[in-house]
This record gives C-alpha cells, structure tokens and sequence, in this order.
C-alpha cells in the first residue's frame, strides 16, 4: 500500500502561486537632503539588474524631493516578479523649527496601513490587496562620526514604533576604518540608550540559524554605506565606483563599505522576514489600536 498521500507538495504548490502572483516589496529613505539617498537606491537596484539580467521597467526618478511619492519598478529574475515600490522622503530637521517635521513621513506610513485595513474591512473583499504598506525604512544616519543628533532620535524612535527600521551610515566613504566602527558602535549604544527598537527582531519560531544570523546582522547595523551612480574600471573590470584623491572605492568591495552586505540583507536574508514582520507586528499594532477605537467610539 502506498502510504504516500502527497500533501507535502503542498508548500510547492503555495510557493508557485506565489511567484506567479509575484510580490511587493515597499522600502522608504529617510534622511536629510544630501545624504546620498536616491544615489543609493539607485546603486542597490539598478546593479541588481545588471548582475541578475533582470528586467526593468519605469526606472526613473525625479532628482529634486518636495513630496512623499512612491515610484514603482518592476524587477524579474528568473522568473519571479519583484514590484518594487521605493519612496523617496523630504529631508527632515532642515528648518529653523524642526517641530513635527516628521509628521508627513509617519502619516504616510500610518495611511498605507489605514488602507490596507479600509481594503480588508470592506464586505467585496478583494481576492489580494495591494500591498502599499512600507517593509523597510532606510534611515540615513550623518558620517559625522561623533554622535546622533538629537533630532535623529526622536525621528528613528517615532519610525520604530509603525516601521522596520534599518539604519545605515550615509557617505561612508568619508569615515576611516577606526572612525567606522567607533561610530558604528556609538550610534548602536545610543540606540540602545534611547530604547529605539530597530530591525531585525527574533521571533519564538525562529530556529537556531535564523536567531544567529540576525546575532551577525546586529553586530553589523548600521551597515556603512557608499552609493555611486558611475562606472568606474578596476583591474579591466567595471564595477559601481567612486574616485577621489586618493584612489578608487569599489561599492561592491566589502573591505570598502558594507553595501554588499545591505543589499544581501534587504534582498536575499531578510526579503521575506520584511514583509512578514510588517505585516505580523507592526499592521497588526496599528489594526488592533483601530479596532478598539472604533469599538469604544461605537460603545
Ligand atoms: P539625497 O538628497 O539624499 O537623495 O542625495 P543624492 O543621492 O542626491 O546625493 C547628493 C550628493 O552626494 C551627490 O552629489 C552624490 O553624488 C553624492 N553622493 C551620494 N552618495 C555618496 C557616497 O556614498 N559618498 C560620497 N562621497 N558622495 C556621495
Ligand atoms: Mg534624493
């Protein structure tokens, strides 16, 4: 007799509808103006294309940020479907009164969740809702070296509380190897200090692997990072670089700047583990606090 039953092709079966659907994956930039963000979406994406063959549509971005405006990209790589949704924030803490400039960027977040709940309240559910809520918030830290500036704080806290947060050290190109990981280490106590709890968090059904690499990924955010939308030619080879005085940083060269590591991490490692935890513990924050308002407003 045959005892097989079969069902265990079921987690095939969910994972090919799931490709074929394709997913979403949302990440927002936040930090001031100059920090060399747009530089380095543009790096982690448009070189993701090139060494992956993948197809794009749409890449283009307006250079100048005055509104809070997703642009979408349609990436394929062997098959599978990557809508990638990046939004490009204002420059905050720019003005002589910095009160609230944070306010749009926590709206704007706050109103994706708003709407997915409005989508999956509605009584003609729709078969999939489309995922505008944001997974991940890159949040360009200053290479000062020295510390964070008051500001940041209360910017990073207040993201914490709705988003995955994942900071990283902007330019860092301008930091030496020992002022790196001094600063590195800095910013990780100050987080710590001021009780800012960043991306990644461990999950009871975590296995052993999963709660060590998120250990490393600690140990290693605020990953330091250098962007360049230029080509640049080392040893016969092109690769995405920037030249200065001194010589050639290759982005891609994990003895120069963690950008390697940072774009392992949002698209390999952690990919899904976004997705998830914005949906299992940040919406699902957002949709109890919701409910129970409507609830007690109805009462
Ligand atoms: P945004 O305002 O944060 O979007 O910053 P941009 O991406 O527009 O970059 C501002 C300037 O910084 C541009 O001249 C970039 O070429 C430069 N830049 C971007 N990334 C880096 C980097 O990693 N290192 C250095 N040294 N300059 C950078
Ligand atoms: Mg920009």
């Amino acid at each position: 007799l045959n005892q097989y039953v079969g069902f265990d092709s079921i987690t095939r079966q969910i994972e090919t509808k799931l490709l074929k659907r394709g997913f979403q994956f949302n990440v927002m930039v936040v930090g001031q103006t100059g920090l060399g963000k747009s530089t380095l979406i543009n790096t982690l994406f448009a070189s993701h294309l090139i060494d992956s063959k993948g197809r794009v549509d749409a890449f283009e971005q307006p250079r100048s940020t005055t509104e809070i405006h997703p642009v979408s990209h349609l990436i394929i790589e062997n098959g599978v479907k990557l809508r990638l949704n990046i939004v490009d924030s204002p420059g905050y803490g720019e003005q002589i009164n910095n009160e609230n400039c944070w306010d749009p960027i926590i709206k704007y977040i706050k109103d994706q969740h708003s709407a997915y709940l409005r989508k999956e309240l509605t009584a003609m559910r729709e078969r999939y809702i489309t995922d505008t809520r944001i997974h991940c918030c890159l949040f360009f830290i200053n290479p000062t070296g020295h510390t964070l500036r008051p500001i940041d704080v209360t910017v990073m806290k207040k993201l914490a509380d709705v988003v995955n947060v994942v900071p990283v050290i902007a330019k860092s190109d301008s930091l030496t190897l020992e002022e790196r990981a001094q600063f590195k280490a800095r910013i990780r106590d100050e987080m710590e200090y001021h009780d800012i709890h960043a991306y990644p968090f461990d999950s009871d059904e975590f296995e052993e692997g999963e709660r060590e690499l998120n250990e490393r990924m600690r140990d290693l955010i605020p990953f330091a990072v250098v962007g360049s939308e230029r080509n640049v030619v080392i040893d016969g080879k092109t690769v995405r670089g920037r030249k200065n005085r001194y010589g050639v940083i290759n982005v891609e060269n994990e003895n120069h700047c963690e950008f390697n590591q940072l774009r392992t991490f949002l698209t390999r490692t952690h990919l899904q583990d976004l997705i998830e935890t914005t949906a299992l513990k940040h919406y699902e924050a957002f949709r109890s606090r919701q409910l129970l308002a409507l609830k007690e407003s109805s009462a």
